[in-house]
């Protein structure tokens, strides 16, 4: 089995929802769309109050090359185009419509027909994954075209594929692989063509046996898709550590994949993709599983965007004694402190931790036990960014790496002592960042 070499960790994976087919979740009476739903700059809305929409109709667009085209998820009627707070509680700029019927712009095929024979060619595949707004579903969001627009001195090698979830509690992927696999190859055929590569590489980790198989059966009809067994092991699904794994090529440090010739996807993208390119069909809805230790049910959802969070959860039900609900996963998703906001692209968990689980420990000294610099996958030393960081000292955490830093949270994980290393290298990665950007101004 393939995996990368350095650090990584192995935290209970807790697949609970892994046997919930995907379900489709009510259409809610109203939804409010951030018009920051990627990452990069506030796509700029072409709608305002009274406007009638239709499903798939664009309603905000990407002015910059960082950004990405918005529609409506619903048809009705625009209400307001107004700030409100997101699930961090900051206010931004959201397009509020009240749902009427279900009506779908007539440019989508709608139909379930699987269309496997691919007409586009590649400036038109890269510009529809633009026109569709997909943004990268692996937890990112990062507009997809972008990675396309390759440099002319540039050659792609391979299109690597993320099917790794090695996020704990996450199902989504493992059900789009089982799901609708086909379509995620399509997908991948797509992303071939807009490349020029010669060959994919798809990544499954081996806690996933059923999706692997079904995947590996499919591709046996695509002689340039390959489908590897990975090592389950936290973060196999980054980036770097994807590449590693698959290629055995190393992204230098500060560098992105292109420099090694691979572009990344993530696998749930590559079927948004598939929806795009042969079906026309935008970026509107989103996957997400609904799961814990104490879960009242056990769920993996589509979900309209700018569905209410709190309408979600009243449907599920919030279980006794949650300390938190998380999106994203454990390791690297964030505890939403307002719940009366709205589901936006990516958003892939609604994960209930229990009150217990969710209280830090006490912080003690550093025993210099090493454990941090074990589990580190970019052979950092945690514990001495920690201190840099604590004493201001961006000079030096720049020196020692902070900025090759993936925020993985894997040495947080293991630190016997409890130390907050994570939370403390994250500001000190902003506050270096910041530093090397004003110098080179
Ligand atoms: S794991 Fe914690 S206690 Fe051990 S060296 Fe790292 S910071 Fe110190
Ligand atoms: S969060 Fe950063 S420092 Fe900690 S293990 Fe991950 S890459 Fe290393």
């Amino acid at each position: 089995m393939k995996t990368f070499k350095i650090g990584g960790i192995h935290p209970e994976e807790n697949k609970l929802a892994k046997e919930e087919a995907i379900e489709v979740f009510p259409i809610p009476k109203q939804v409010t769309l951030f018009v920051t739903q990627h990452l990069g700059a506030p796509s700029t809305p072409i709608v305002q109050a009274g406007d009638k929409v239709k499903v798939g109709q664009l309603v905000a667009t990407a002015q910059t090359l960082v950004c990405a085209n918005l529609h409506s998820p619903v048809s009705g009627t625009v209400v307001k185009v107004e700030p409100v707070p997101d699930m961090t509680g900051y206010r931004k700029l959201a397009i509020t419509i009240d749902v009427e019927d279900d009506i779908w712009e007539e440019t989508i095929d709608t139909t379930s027909e699987i269309r496997k024979e691919i007409t586009l060619t590649k400036p038109e595949i890269i510009e529809r994954i633009k026109a569709c707004g997909v943004v990268g579903l692996g937890g990112a969001c990062f507009p997809t075209h972008v990675k396309y627009m390759v440099p002319p001195e540039k050659k792609v090698d391979y299109i690597i594929v993320n099917g790794a979830e090695c996020e704990p509690y996450i199902t989504t992927d493992h059900r789009i692989m089982l799901e609708n696999g086909e379509e995620c190859l399509i997908g991948v055929q797509a992303l071939l063509i807009a490349s020029g590569a010669p060959e994919a590489r798809i990544g499954i980790e081996a806690n996933k046996p059923d999706a692997f198989e079904h995947l590996q059966r499919l591709a046996s009809q695509y002689p340039n898709i390959k489908v590897f067994k990975l090592k389950t092991k936290y973060p196999q699904g980054a980036e770097k550590q994807l590449i590693k794994s698959l290629t055995g090529r190393e992204v230098p440090n500060g560098k992105l994949p292109i420099e090694v010739g691979c572009i990344v996807n993530n696998i749930t993208t590559t079927y948004a993709i598939y929806e795009a390119v042969q079906k026309n069909k935008p970026l509107i809805e989103t996957y997400t599983t609904i799961s814990g230790k104490r879960a009242k049910t056990l769920k993996n959802y589509k979900i309209r965007l700018g569905t209410s969070i709190s309408e979600v959860l009243s449907t599920v039900g919030i279980p006794e004694n949650t300390g938190k609900i998380v999106s994203g996963g454990p390791m690297m998703g964030k505890a939403i402190a307002n719940i009366n906001s709205y589901f936006v692209k990516g958003m892939s968990s609604l994960l209930f931790i229990d009150e217990s689980e969710s209280k830090r420990g006490v912080v003690e000294e550093c025993i210099r036990c090493g454990k941090c610099v074990t589990a580190c996958p970019m052979g950092l030393e945690p514990y001495l960014l920690y201190a840099l960081a604590t004493r201001a000292d961006y000079e030096e955490c720049e020196k020692h790496g902070i900025m090759n830093c993936i925020e993985c949270g894997s040495c947080q994980y293991g630190c016997p002592a409890f130390r907050p290393l994570l939370d403390m290298i994250r500001v000190g990665k902003n506050k270096t960042g910041y530093m090397i950007r004003t110098r080179n101004k």
